[in-house]
């Protein structure tokens, strides 16, 4: 604590003196919040077919329609349609006099088309929107994020909504500059007179069995927090050394502490037992465990690159293998992954080669897991105010907490609320998917 106040105050000290930008504070969600804010803009460039459903899914929020002058919280376009340069200017002619009118903590959210390779200009437009957002996102000040949801023909606009809401609310407060492919969902049509009952707007996964690794402390403790506000029922897995602090876990938040090393040979066999008995089902499975033991390629040891590979990567996949029918049909996994092991990071070959191979589990998985109906996903976090980032020297500390977008570290609820998106059962057109949450990271981003 002392630390941190100390840090907040030489930092209010240097920015004035460097005359810096203040670091913004960002909104985060409350239960109970509204969406936004603020009023919202939706466009539509040609014949998109998602700007109708979205303004309506605003109006039931109670968000109103900013007009022409005035704050806006919100701006979407729904530019699913556009696949020539010019119809690509008019989404330049949109956004520019949006851009000043966007209050802090704002949100841009464009909606493209899938590039298809069979036209090349259409091709290229769609894949222009990738550099546009991520321009957005580095030219946006105060908060605000800029992210792009890409669609195919066969994308119904309801498999949209749960990605609306979340980079929308104050959900996706730390996740900025990312692309998330939404298909159609995944899995045999459900017949919606079948599906009973959609879980409640401030409940997403209620009645959802949740399990995640690693939940004693930092973002694990996160996720199982923020799951069970969600309404899941969360089976919390840690190591026995950490069993005081999982039990503390488990109990605020009515689940169940599973102490066990995810690496042991009989761990899989133990966790099935575990749901089959407790639950007789998993919906959410968050392979968040994970450790470092960093070192340059030229000091590495094989007992530090051994540890690092069968904590963050074999027990993933052994886990994954295990589980089986114990997934239920619209069974979510998401997969803790790092921006390390998308832009490599020096000391880290065995961590970012572990986190890189968890990518490349789940794009393997995706199609696998598809025709069941489950969903894989990957997220990775940047850098996130944890006891792993405490333990970093200074300097490299600060310089990681700086250089994103939004200039700041994150915080672990950052991680779990973006989890908890991908773990909604309506949420089945995202799947094979990579998403950071780092701010917008300027490594590798
Ligand atoms: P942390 O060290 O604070 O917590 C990790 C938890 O995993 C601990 O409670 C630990 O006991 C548990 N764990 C470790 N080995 C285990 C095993 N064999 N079996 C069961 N549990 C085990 O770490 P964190 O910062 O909260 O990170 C969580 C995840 O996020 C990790 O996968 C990490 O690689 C990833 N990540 C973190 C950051 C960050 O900035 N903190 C950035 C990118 C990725």
């Amino acid at each position: 604590m002392t630390g941190d106040l100390l840090r907040d105050i030489t930092q209010i000290g240097l920015v004035r003196k460097l005359g810096v930008p203040r670091i913004p504070v960002l909104r985060r969600y409350e239960p109970g919040a509204p969406l936004l804010d603020g009023p919202a803009l939706v466009g539509v460039i040609g014949a998109g077919r998602f700007a109708e459903p979205i303004r309506a899914l605003l109006t039931a929020a109670g968000v109103a329609d900013a007009g022409d002058e005035g704050r806006i919280a919100a701006v979407v376009l729904d530019a699913s349609a556009v696949r020539t340069i010019d119809e690509l200017a008019g989404v330049q002619q949109f956004l520019t006099p949006t851009m000043r009118r966007l209050q802090p903590c704002g949100r841009v959210l464009l909606i493209a088309p899938e590039p298809d390779p069979a036209d090349p200009e259409a091709a290229a437009v769609a894949q222009a929107f990738d550099g546009l957002v991520r321009s957005i996102g580095k030219e946006l000040r105060a908060g605000a994020t800029a992210n792009l949801l890409v669609t195919t023909a066969e994308t119904d606009p309801a498999a949209l909504d749960p990605s609306v809401r979340f980079f929308l609310s104050a959900r996706s407060a730390y996740v900025d500059g990312q692309v998330v492919h939404v298909g159609p969902p995944v899995g045999r049509a459900v017949d919606p007179a079948a599906a009973g009952d959609p879980a409640p707007a401030d409940e997403p996964l209620s009645g959802r069995v949740a399990l995640v690794t690693g939940a004693a402390r930092g973002i694990g403790a996160a996720v199982a927090e923020t799951l069970a506000r969600d309404g899941a029922t969360v089976v919390a897995i840690d190591v026995p050394a950490a069993g005081d602090a999982l039990a503390k876990v488990a109990n605020e938040i009515g689940g169940t502490a599973l102490q066990l090393d995810i690496t042991a040979p009989d761990a899989p066999q133990r966790i099935v037992a575990h749901l089959e008995e407790r639950h007789g089902r998993v919906d959410v499975v968050v392979h968040n465990a994970g450790i470092t033991r960093d070192k340059l390629l030229a000091n590495m040891t094989a007992d530090r690159w051994n540890a690092v590979l069968a904590v963050n990567l074999r027990a993933q996949l052994a886990i994954n293998a295990a589980l089986g029918e114990v997934l239920s049909d619209t069974a979510r996994i998401v997969c803790v992954a790092s921006t390390s092991g998308i832009a490599g990071n020096r000391g880290q070959t065995n961590y970012a080669a572990s986190k890189a191979g968890v990518i490349g589990m789940v794009r393997a998985l995706a199609p696998q897991l598809a025709p069941r109906g489950v969903t894989i996903n990957a997220v990775a976090p940047g850098f996130i105010e944890t006891e792993m980032t405490a333990k970093m020297p200074v300097a490299t500390r600060e310089a990681g907490r700086r250089i994103n977008s939004l200039r700041q570290g994150g915080l672990p609820v950052d991680v779990a609320e973006t989890i908890a998106w991908l773990a909604r059962a309506d949420n089945g057109g995202v799947t094979g998917q990579v998403v950071r949450v780092c701010g917008q990271s300027w490594l590798g981003a």
